[in-house]
């Protein structure tokens, strides 16, 4: 039956969606290599470099309980300059269509406004991936201003419009933090019909999958708008990973298993080839190279048999490589995809 309004919407109130299927219903004997190769994939590989990540930092001034790299205040790892301007170098050989800038917070790397300017006089374009209230660093005045002049497009995270939700995995006053920078972000034309792009990531509160992106979309949109004025370009869903503080959380609360079960059983053979890891290359803080956010979180560099270092960089090699999967991969190929 179709439902409409106050109960369809209660019905995905975020942190309360889909809950996993009860372990022990499916043997998981299976692993992530043998369901790529019944897609009649003989192993997982790139098929093409869409996007070029750089992981500026590790550092953080939240510790969020989902953070798949395990991002803190006590983190140090910075992105340098001579790193940075090797990267700006290689993006200039590769003509990626699209940077994707992340942390960590990014915010909190000094040199991100001089390699921001590098990349944007070069044309290319950047998207960079706030947690909001790094946005605020005192230590970086006028970023907000940066980002729009120079037009960097934003993925802001925001679980959630409730400061229950919001606080629990993100740190106490965060929603209204995120809230009043969100507002600023919309004064400066972000997110604003013909502004520059303003989308939010929203993962789960616990460990439930995400509810359908397109309803959990409408609602947020509705809510923002109601409670805050807010406006915002698209909502994208992410599954929290089973990498990093959330594994962590996980083993510890003794629901790994259960987790990873549901995962499986999620499994979505349509988004194979749309898995992020077969479209981009991560170059790490350290100038490393990796096939993901996830696997640096999980600190495992691409394979041993290509270039392994910014400095060593070759796109043709590196877009088809062999790439270093693992269990938590599931995470990716659960439902409508997370990647
Ligand atoms: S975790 Fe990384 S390597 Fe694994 S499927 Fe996702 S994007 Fe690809």
């Amino acid at each position: 039956m179709q439902r409409t309004g106050t109960e369809a919407r209660g019905s995905i109130l975020p942190g309360h969606g889909i809950a996993p299927a009860r372990a022990g219903e499916r043997a998981q004997a299976d692993d992530f290599e043998s369901r790529i190769s019944e897609q009649g994939e003989r192993a997982l590989r790139g098929i093409d470099l869409n996007a070029l990540a750089v992981s500026v930092t590790l550092k953080c001034n939240q510790a969020c309980g989902h953070c798949h790299v395990s991002s803190s205040p006590a983190r140090t790892e910075m992105m340098d300059a001579d790193t940075m301007a090797q990267v700006v170098e290689v993006a200039s050989d590769l003509r990626p269509p699209l940077i994707d800038i992340t942390g960590g917070a990014p915010e909190l790397n000094p040199r991100l406004p001089r390699f921001l300017r590098a990349l944007r006089a070069d044309a290319h374009r950047v998207q960079l991936r706030t947690n909001l209230t790094a946005l605020a660093d005192p230590e970086q005045p006028g970023l907000p201003e940066l980002y729009a002049s120079a037009g960097i497009e934003l993925l802001a995270s925001m679980p959630c419009y409730t400061e229950r939700n919001v606080d629990v995995v993100r740190g106490r006053g965060v929603r209204d933090a995120s809230v009043q920078m969100l507002r600023k972000l919309n004064g400066l034309g972000y997110g604003a019909a013909g502004g520059p792009r303003l989308d939010l990531i929203y993962n789960p509160v616990g460990t439930t999958l995400p509810e359908p992106q397109a309803a959990l979309e409408s609602l947020f949109r509705d809510e923002l708008v109601d409670r805050f004025g807010i406006v915002f370009t698209h909502l994208l869903t992410m599954t929290n990973m089973p990498v990093g503080r959330f594994r962590d959380r996980l083993v510890a609360d003794g629901g790994y298993e259960r987790y990873m079960h549901a995962l499986r059983e999620a499994f979505n053979p349509d988004v194979v080839p749309l898995l992020q890891c077969r479209h981009q290359i991560e170059i790490g803080w350290d100038g490393r190279l990796y096939d993901c956010d996830f696997n640096l979180g999980r600190q495992r560099p691409v394979l041993g048999d290509g270039p392994a270092t910014v400095w060593e960089f070759d796109a043709e090699t590196i877009a088809t490589r062999r790439i270093a999967h693992g269990e938590h991969c599931f995470g990716c190929t659960a439902g409508a995809g997370s990647s």
